[in-house]
């Protein structure tokens, strides 16, 4: 026997498909080949932030023992499996496969997953890796994919991780809106919150499980353990066929992306960080858009913006004033690829508030009433008794902060698939699954 890791990556493109709808087909047909799985599919999201990606950015790792005699028929199967499901003419979409063999993923490849999820990896080194652990890997047109499915090798998530069972709809469905129960949703989140998060905004009675374009998954219920996704997805009432349904394991809503860099200086464009910073700038706030406020610390300055989906996060930053102090989480942007200019808030920690000053107008030292101003630097009077005075000054009161000093997180709606919901705080775990569950695949319903 041996064990065998498969990764994939970059299958899809805007018009079609879903790498994870690869994995699911692979899990159907290598169950038949009778491989036996020792992980539920790892779908491993990586860096939201590079440049020359513009979806989900998720990558799949299939891990399975099986005979050694077949090896080369499983590695046939996945092959075509990926030529037949990529949508290979689309520009953009290089599909990768990276088959790795052994029964400990070495540290190298660990590391590598690490830099390819908060950070920027080249193809080149990809390469290199691929040939130093003696991985095999097959790439479609420009071969990037490659990059992703050797990252998902690496990444065995066995930190803090979640589920997600995703249903995929019949292929003649594929373009047309999703049919789902969207009370049936309502109340599912309602029975199993805490224990799922993100898949239904209850201020805004908005479903999130279900996509928008046009892939084939119909809805991808998200979780703490197996068990609770399978039973949430037996609570939503789908309207319409479902073609096969899986459960993966995934570093879904950990913040695996965000680094903590010491300083502004060290923040990088394309890089996903948490950083420290007074705020050195009132926030202005561009109408319908979204609020900017600058930090700094004594390495520089950077701009942090929060965009207008984000809600409760960008009133947050609206309340903000300078010398409070922040630790802004996102990812970094540039101007032109080189310096960091803006960070896209995900997350905005208020550590510490300035106080906040106002002057007021003196009392007036006779009747006691509130003077009115004569103007820049004529002094003043007081409407009452008319006293008047040019040796008063303007008195500093200490205004009552609204902010308050915690986490502010961007709204359900808005939150990039990595990015860790508030809801998960105190739920972290680590450590793989010591046995799986049984049933925790399907096909036909
Ligand atoms: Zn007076």
């Amino acid at each position: 026997m041996l064990t065998m890791h498969v990764g994939i990556d970059d299958t899809d493109s805007p018009r079609k498909g879903c790498t994870t709808y690869v994995a699911s087909l692979l899990v159907e047909k290598l169950s038949q080949l009778g491989v036996s799985f020792i992980d539920y599919p790892n779908l491993v999201r990586l860096n939201p932030n590079v440049p020359w990606k513009t979806r989900g950015n998720g990558a799949l790792c299939l891990r399975f023992r099986c005979d050694e005699k077949l090896a080369s028929e499983i590695m046939e199967l996945t092959i075509d499996t990926v030529e037949k499901n990529s949508d290979m003419d689309c520009a953009g979409t290089d599909p990768g496969v990276v088959f790795f063999e052994g029964s400990q993923v070495p540290e190298e490849l660990t590391f590598f997953a690490r830099q390819a999820i908060q950070g920027l990896v080249k193809l080149k080194e990809a390469l290199k890796l691929i040939r130093a652990v003696k991985a095999e890997a097959l790439g479609f047109n420009s071969g990037r994919g490659i990059i992703g499915a050797l990252a998902a090798v690496g990444e065995t998530l066995t930190g803090d991780h979640t589920y997600e069972l995703i249903a995929y709809r019949i292929p003649e469905n594929c373009g047309t809106s999703r049919r789902v129960d969207v009370s049936s949703i309502e109340l599912m989140a309602k029975k199993t919150v805490p224990l799922t998060f993100n898949n239904f905004d209850a201020d805004k009675r908005r479903v999130l499980i279900t996509p928008h374009g046009p892939d084939p998954i119909l809805y991808g219920i998200r979780g703490e353990n197996p068990s609770i996704v399978k039973h949430a997805h037996r609570m939503v009432h789908a309207l319409e066929p479902i073609e096969r349904w899986t459960i993966f394991r995934t570093n879904h809503g950990t913040d695996a992306h965000l680094r903590r860099v010491d300083s502004i200086g060290a923040a990088f464009p394309y890089q996903p960080v948490i950083v420290s910073g007074t705020v050195t700038q009132k926030p202005q706030v561009i109408p319908r858009r979204h609020v900017v406020f600058s930090i700094g610390d004594k390495t520089g300055k950077i701009d942090c913006a929060a965009y207008e989906p984000t809600q409760d996060l960008r009133k947050a930053a609206q309340l903000l004033i300078v010398g409070d102090m922040v630790e802004a989480f996102g990812g970094v942007r540039s101007k032109s690829g080189k310096r960091a200019v803006t960070i896209n808030l995900e997350k905005l920690n208020v550590v510490k508030l300035a106080p906040k000053v106002v002057f007021h107008n003196p009392l007036c030292p006779r009747c006691g009433k509130r003077m009115e101003s004569m103007g820049a630097g004529q002094g003043f009077r007081c409407k009452l008794c008319k006293f008047r005075s040019s040796a008063l000054e303007k008195m500093p009161v200490e205004e009552k902060r609204l902010l308050k000093m915690e986490l502010y997180v961007t709204s359900p709606r808005s939150q990039r698939h990595l990015t860790k919901p508030l809801s998960r705080y105190g739920l972290e775990k680590s450590g793989k699954p010591k046995r799986m569950m049984r049933n925790w695949f399907g096909v036909n319903g």
